[in-house]
């Protein structure tokens, strides 16, 4: 079985959804499995409407007006028929979701977040499947909570791989077209949880992993994995081959085009990877596969911005040593902050972070009573892998360097803009 990945990009629009189609006419569709995320920027909406209701902001219904809208001219583009019953299926999961903000009682916020979310994956997938119908392509829809089991750790779950294999091998129905939604999973209660943000390759993964499948393919509005981003950097190249380690190494520093935890089923089994151009689909873009000798001849730029650095000095002038070390990270896993670069010194530590769960405050209170705390907000966190002179400097040019690090293969740079 193959499984295919279609980004929010690739189904922001009707037409969008044909080309998703037109690509499978191409490429062809037996024993294929679709990932597909939400369409366009819809988690980002769906964002905002959890904003709105937590805040009790008289702009919570219309905002949940503005995704419903968004999803409705979709259909109203693809269907001629407005009592075709992708309509009412639609409706249907539109009407469950305002009727769990309308008698939601959790406070948890995360929770909350992965219950209102997941109606992105779950509308865009009804929607998709049902006009491969319409248009010919059979194709069974296949609800992912019922085959991805997590723990309840909502807005950043941790799968249960036995559960999962038991119910991939048991349930997936081979040499068909499958659809189902990327990014969400359940918990043992069977409320909904999620993967993280741009965790759709992830579920990719968990399913070739589980069927053995015999490849992936994300499919992106880039020609594959670029050795910058094209938007930052000028003159970005192609890389056609690379293997895991590499793969992995730049998901982990930042670069979005795979999601970090992606390669880590993929490189077990030794499936290989392709990220190829849904608007070019016959074109080979990007294989990610075994193999040492497919290290890239350029440098790869990575930038991660929006991290915090954080440096902690001993009060009283005595070291950090092994026994704070351990303390601080145990810290900043309990507060759910990656930690993306550290340097010490004797008497002085510091690491850029991102704080995605917005927790640094709280943090930061509890490491003042033994440290002195000083930090850079919105800084960028720069990684430039087989760097060279050349590389460096235009990284560094116009740019207030906060902090270098250099490995034998990677170079790493805190700035401030
Ligand atoms: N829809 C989710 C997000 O935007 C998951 C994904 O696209 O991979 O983060
Ligand atoms: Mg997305």
């Amino acid at each position: 079985m193959r499984i295919f990945k279609f980004g929010g990009a690739s189904v922001k629009d009707a037409d969008g959804i044909k080309n998703v189609f037109s690509v499978l006419e191409k490429v062809g569709h037996e024993d294929t499995l679709l990932v597909i995320s939400a369409m366009g920027k819809t988690t980002n909406a769906l964002e905002l409407v959890i904003k709105h209701y937590f805040e009790k902001s008289g702009e919570l219904n219309s905002s949940l007006q503005d995704v419903r809208k968004y999803h409705n001219q979709i259909l109203l583009d693809l269907f001629d028929d407005e009592e075709h019953d992708v309509f009412y299926a639609v409706n249907s999961h539109f009407a469950d979701l305002e009727y769990f903000i309308r008698s939601n009682k959790s406070p948890n916020y995360n929770f909350v977040y992965d219950q209102v979310v997941s109606f992105g994956e779950i509308v865009s997938t009804t929607i998709v499947s049902h006009y491969f119908n319409h248009a010919g392509l059979k194709n069974n829809w296949i609800d992912v909570r019922n085959f991805i089991k997590t723990d309840a750790t909502y807005r950043d779950a941790e799968v249960n791989w036995e559960k999962t294999q038991q119910l991939i091998s048991k349930g997936v129905k081979k040499k068909a077209l499958n659809i189902t939604q990327g990014f969400l999973g359940s918990d043992e209660n069977n409320f909904t949880t999620t993967l993280g943000r741009e965790g759709s390759d992830y579920t990719a993964a968990i399913f070739a992993y589980c069927l053995n499948a015999e490849s992936v393919t994300i499919w992106k509005d880039v020609p594959g994995v670029m050795n910058a981003d094209p938007r930052v950097f000028e003159n970005a190249i192609l890389l056609n081959q690379i293997s895991y380690r590499e793969a992995i190494e730049l998901a982990f520093y930042g670069a979005t085009v795979i999601h970090p935890k992606t390669l880590q089923p993929l490189q077990k089994k030794e499936i290989p990877l392709h990220v190829k151009s849904f608007i070019n689909p016959l074109l080979p873009g990007t294989s990610v596969s075994k193999g040492k000798d497919l290290e890239p001849q350029a440098p790869c730029y990575i930038v991660k911005r929006d991290q915090l650095l954080i440096s902690l000095s001993s009060i009283d002038f005595s070291f950090i040593m092994e026994e704070n070390i351990s303390e601080i990270f145990a810290l900043f896993h309990q507060y759910k902050m990656k930690v993306s670069l550290i340097q010490n010194s004797a008497i002085s530590f510091s690491v850029s972070v991102e704080d995605k769960f917005g927790n640094f405050n709280e943090l930061k209170a509890i490491l003042s009573k033994k440290f002195k705390v000083s930090y850079n907000e919105n800084v960028s966190l720069y990684t430039i892998r087989h760097f060279n002179k050349e590389a460096a400097e235009m990284v560094e040019k116009g740019k207030t360097v906060l902090l270098k690090q250099i490995s034998r293969e990677t170079m790493q740079i805190v700035t401030k803009e």
